[in-house]
């Protein structure tokens, strides 16, 4: 997810369900989520708005669940017990079958398809930070 910071151009709901509307001309944190399908021109994306103070609290609040570690993620991995591991390849595969669906959906243009399969993809993200978090590739736009 690509993140930054601009001036709200109209009104926004802010992704923390903090009930509070993001209001026009003030400073908000942007955040864009994109996939493309190898080589081809189709780009999907999907925007998310917050204030500033709710992204900061919604990402230490995330970081602080995950606790500080000063090892490599690898060696982390490691550390899961069978069912956290279990849990976690139970959500790799899961992920990897709506992926396959959510290209189907690209295809033909689904947007109500598409708008469902991204939002579970992204709460898969959530899930798996105590079981090891999500692999390095997920966050990079080569996947
Ligand atoms: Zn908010």
């Amino acid at each position: 997810m690509d993140i930054w910071m601009r001036y709200c151009k109209r009104r926004a709901k802010c992704a923390n369900d903090c009930e509070e509307p993001i209001i026009k001309g003030t400073i908000m944190v942007v955040g864009k989520i994109w996939r493309s399908r190898g080589g081809e021109k189709l780009v999907f994306t999907k925007m998310f708005y917050w204030h500033p103070q709710c992204w900061i609290s919604q990402g230490i609040r995330a970081i602080k669940e995950i606790g500080y570690t000063n090892t490599k993620r690898r060696i982390a991995t490691l550390k899961l017990t069978t069912e956290q591991r279990y849990t976690r390849s139970l959500l790799l595969r899961r992920r990897a079958m709506i992926k396959t669906r959510l290209v189907r959906a690209i295809d033909k243009g689904d947007i109500k398809a598409i708008d469902r399969l991204l939002t579970k993809i992204i709460s898969i993200s959530v899930e798996i930070e105590p079981v090891g978090g999500a692999p390095k590739k997920w966050n990079s736009n080569k996947e």
